[in-house]
């Protein structure tokens, strides 16, 4: 956590230089909504983590424990093998994460961006509470808890630098490591590239175990998932494929078939289901990303809000062990809140607009009655500023029209 922690202020300086490279070059691999999708689902698997994290902890450090078979010294080389043999173990997990259905519905929120830029690494799960599992032989090695924890960190960092389409083939690299170019491939559609590069730091896993593929030059890379998402929600994003399966459990008759909806090989489905709910893919060809066109204040407004939950969310992080647990639920239900509603606002949603006044004006006072204190009332001066925001943009968009027909505009968005 601590590493992750300090690598915030990188992630977004190197964000800011992407973006930047993006505007000179007029690459387009930006869209605002994406963009702040991605970042959004950053904050929430960060924000879960710390719950859900405890437990695999404590298993691990039981395991090492009752069973490590070497006390292995803090060498260098201890660290090293450590290293490599944490990314090891990460390949089974993200390969398993993509070939089992139940843990596809937990991976699949990484996935769901159709662009591809550094916020794509950030656009990560809140619900992994499977993967400790694939790292428990490391404990009955000898590797330390801490050790483990560390590695795992820098193997998560390492993985930041190669989501971006502003770097080409790195030559002998992509023999060896995870490079921007092979980790692209991992995030295509296309049917060729389908299961392929599942390697954090070390490509070498892909090219042993028979999953590795080049990003062919006559194939180029269409980013996203076959069934879409079509959405601005983080939650969403970290539901729909457990709603998916959830569904066809319910409805296919034979009782062995609803279990393996879940723990068979992703996009299988029952005989009886899939007749009765068919899913139509759409060839390739015709993928067309999921963008409405809102009006440029609304856009705004909600970049704004966007950025008003990253620093409560900072502020959330940092000051995590001064907060009471009242406090601690009154901010992690502000920031899910304040991302529902974005999401709806970035996908045309002219109720979720209506909403935001009253929510403007009641998240600040269950700040006030939380006892938050002096970051209380920031919250409240900025939600008098969001206040403002949000009358403009109603006024300059097509708002004021009833509910029913209203589209915010087809005025260009970002
Ligand atoms: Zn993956
Ligand atoms: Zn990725």
């Amino acid at each position: 956590m601590t590493v992750i922690l300090f690598a915030i202020p990188l992630f977004f300086l190197l964000i800011g230089l992407e973006l930047y490279v993006d505007s000179k070059r007029k690459t387009g691999h930006y869209r605002t909504n994406d963009a702040i999708t991605s970042l959004s689902a950053g904050v929430l698997s960060r924000m879960m983590a710390i719950g859900h994290q405890l437990i695999p902890f404590t298993i691990y450090v039981l395991v090492f424990d009752a069973v490590a078979m070497f006390e292995l010294p803090q060498a260098w080389w201890v660290w090293l093998v450590a290293f490599v043999a944490y990314d090891f173990f990460y390949y089974w997990n993200h390969r398993m994460g993509h070939e089992i259905s139940i843990l596809w519905a937990a991976h699949v929120v990484h996935h769901s961006s159709e662009d591809y830029n550094l916020t794509t690494a950030l656009r990560q799960t809140s619900g992994a509470i499977f993967s400790w599992v694939f790292y428990l032989p490391l404990a009955f090695v000898g590797f330390t808890p801490e050790m483990i924890i560390t590695v795992g960190a820098l193997n998560l960092v390492y993985q930041f630098w190669v989501h971006t389409q502003h770097i080409n083939t790195l030559g002998w690299m992509e023999r060896i490591f995870v490079t921007p170019s092979n980790h692209r491939v991992h995030h295509a559609q296309n049917p060729v590239y389908i299961d392929k590069n599942y390697g954090g730091v070390f490509i070498l896993w892909d090219r042993l175990f028979g999953t590795y593929i080049p990003e062919l030059k006559e194939e180029p890379v269409v980013f996203g998932i076959r069934g879409a998402l079509n959405s601005f929600n983080p939650i969403m994003a970290n539901l729909q494929v457990y709603s998916q399966l959830a569904k066809d459990s319910y409805y296919t008759r034979r009782w062995s078939d609803k279990f393996r909806v879940w723990f068979g090989r992703t996009g299988w489905r029952p005989a009886d289901v899939s007749k009765r709910f068919p899913k139509e893919k759409l060839p390739l060809q015709q993928f067309k990303k999921y963008h409405p066109h809102i009006h440029k204040s609304v856009m705004r407004y909600s970049l704004l809000q966007h950025v008003i939950m990253l620093v409560i969310s900072l502020y959330f992080l940092l000051n995590l062990s001064a907060l009471s647990g009242i406090q601690q639920v009154t901010i992690v239900t502000t920031v899910v809140i304040m991302s529902i509603q974005n999401g709806f606002i970035l996908s045309q949603s002219t109720l979720a607009l209506a909403i935001e006044g009253p929510r403007l004006l009641m998240l600040p006072l269950l700040w006030i009655a939380a006892g938050v204190g002096i970051a209380a009332l920031w919250f409240a001066l900025s939600c008098v500023v969001s206040l403002i925001a949000l009358l403009y943009a109603v006024r300059h968009s097509n708002y004021r029209r009833p509910l029913d027909d209203v589209t915010l505009s087809a005025e260009t968005a970002d």
